[in-house]
């Protein structure tokens, strides 16, 4: 059997319709809704386990301090960001750009890798999607038949005190989230200040949770698997960055063609393992038959897997009819590799890394640079003094504030500056300019070097080395 005949087995001729729409939306355009039933079995177990745990760290994370500053925190409004209780601001948007493309690196990578097991496993959306509010909704309204009963039903008392008490809940969580979301914004102390303090103050903040709580409470409660298959443009990319040796959730068509209906004295010769059964159809949250093969909708959720292998092991055959499996394993019982691509992305990524790491750790709180005044030589002045004027810009990276003093390091002579006492903002950044005099007749050279200390109280916490200059010196001198 050639390749092409065996990739065609992975599609349900009659079915190619799968191609042409989406498996949400009617022929007539308008949106199926998707009644998955309940999922259970060993990968959903595994799953219900990581998703608490990062729940956990999710809802506490804006709660974590370091030194008495958040632990983690995205402030976007300021340009405020702090990882792992160290400050970044707008001068470190070097770093930030390295950072990125690495991350996009490592996702392309991980992702020809290791296909889309972060949606299924990780993703905020399939978690509280899936985790959080599928699972309220099978406590109302029971499983997926039981679900599409009572939207059938008529309305009755029973029916609208379920789909409102499912509403009021969905909204409550929503409403939760939001704080949550707002939190990682504009920290927890402040978050605190909103939900505490009169309404009439915070009137920014608590329009920005009643519409982080509108949004989150359409997607889960209405637009659902849409998010995956319409809008999130990782999803999307699934086609580019997706390979042959991707592991990804797969029907082992080999195995389970042709498919056919299960006789129980019929025996198991001439058929394939899949028994036409519709468990994997019945489960799939975004509604589609995982034996079409790999589809942008599929969120890698797992509950294919589980649901095949309770059939197989009801009709007494090896489990993994659906597996995570790359296409070439399954087809050409390929073992895993590395593959050349992969190995590029990894040098790559290597690459980027070491950069980062390498400017993280040279990285200060406090930077200065002094440059003398475009455009000015020297200045004579009274008592036989020479004078050179500077440009002055420091960046304070920290927390605090921090009040500088300058000294001349190296020299005897006088440093004014111009202006008052330069005292830093957190995060600030400050231009200034001095003047340095030194005696004319202990100036030898043309150009002198020269050290600034800066210092904060007796602290030195930069020394910066520039050049002094003088006239030249004429020989009777
Ligand atoms: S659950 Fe397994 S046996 Fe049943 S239809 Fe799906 S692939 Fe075939
Ligand atoms: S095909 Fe399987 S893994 Fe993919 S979304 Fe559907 S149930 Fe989940």
């Amino acid at each position: 059997m050639n390749e092409d005949t065996l990739e065609h087995q992975l599609y349900d001729q009659e079915a190619e319709t799968f191609r042409n729409q989406l498996a949400t939306v009617t022929a007539e355009g308008k949106r199926k809704w998707v009644y998955p039933k309940k999922p259970s079995g060993r990968f959903h177990r595994a799953r219900v386990v990581v998703s608490a745990i990062l729940l956990l760290v999710l809802i506490l994370t804006p709660f974590l301090k370091l030194n008495g500053h958040p632990f983690i925190l995205f402030d976007f409004l300021n340009r405020k960001f702090i990882l792992f209780g160290i400050l970044f601001g707008p001068h470190d948007f070097h770093l930030l750009v390295i950072a990125m493309i690495s991350l996009v690196v490592f996702v392309i990578l991980f992702t020809a890798v290791f296909g889309r097991i972060f949606c299924g496993w990780a993703c905020p959306q399939t978690i509280f999607m899936e985790m959080v509010f599928r699972k309220i909704e099978y406590w109302i309204e029971g499983d997926a038949k039981d679900q599409r009963k009572l939207k059938a039903a008529p309305w009755t008392v029973s029916k609208f005190f379920k789909k409102t008490i499912k509403q009021v809940i969905f909204f409550t969580i929503a409403f939760f989230i939001s704080n949550i979301f707002l939190s990682y914004i504009i920290g927890i102390d402040a978050l605190i200040k909103i939900i505490t303090d009169p309404p009439s103050e915070h009137l920014q903040g608590l329009f920005a949770i009643t519409v982080f709580s509108g949004i989150f409470y359409f997607v889960f409660s209405n637009f659902r698997e849409q998010a995956c298959t319409i809008v999130c443009p990782y999803g999307r990319l699934q086609g580019v960055l997706l390979d042959r040796d991707s592991i990804v959730i797969a029907y082992d068509n080999i195995r389970g063609e042709p498919r056919k209906k299960y006789k129980r004295d019929e025996g198991w010769e001439n058929r394939g393992d899949c028994i036409e059964c519709y468990q994997c159809v019945e489960v799939c949250p975004t509604g589609i038959d995982i034996r079409n093969g790999i589809q942008l909708e599929c969120v890698n959720c797992t509950a294919c897997i589980d649901a095949c292998d309770d059939i197989m092991d009801k009709v007494k055959r090896p489990r993994g009819l659906i597996r995570y499996a790359s296409l070439n394993s399954i087809q050409k019982k390929a073992k895993w590799r590395f593959t050349p691509r992969e190995i590029g992305y990894s040098a790559l990524l290597t690459v980027l890394v070491s950069v980062l790491v390498i400017l993280l750790l040279n990285r200060t709180d406090f930077s200065a640079t002094i440059l003398r005044t475009a455009g000015l030589l020297y200045q004579e002045q009274p008592n036989n003094m020479i004078s050179n004027l500077y440009d002055l810009n420091m960046v304070n990276k920290t927390f605090d504030k921090i009040p500088i003093t300058l000294k001349l390091e190296n020299i005897e002579g006088e440093l004014k500056l111009v202006g008052n006492q330069i005292i830093m903002e957190p995060q600030g950044n400050i231009d200034a300019k001095f003047l340095v005099l030194l005696p004319k007749n202990e100036l030898a050279k043309m150009s002198t070097p020269i050290d600034i200390g800066i210092y904060s109280g007796n602290n030195l916490i930069k020394k910066v080395s520039t050049s002094f200059l003088a006239p030249m010196k004429k020989k009777d001198e």
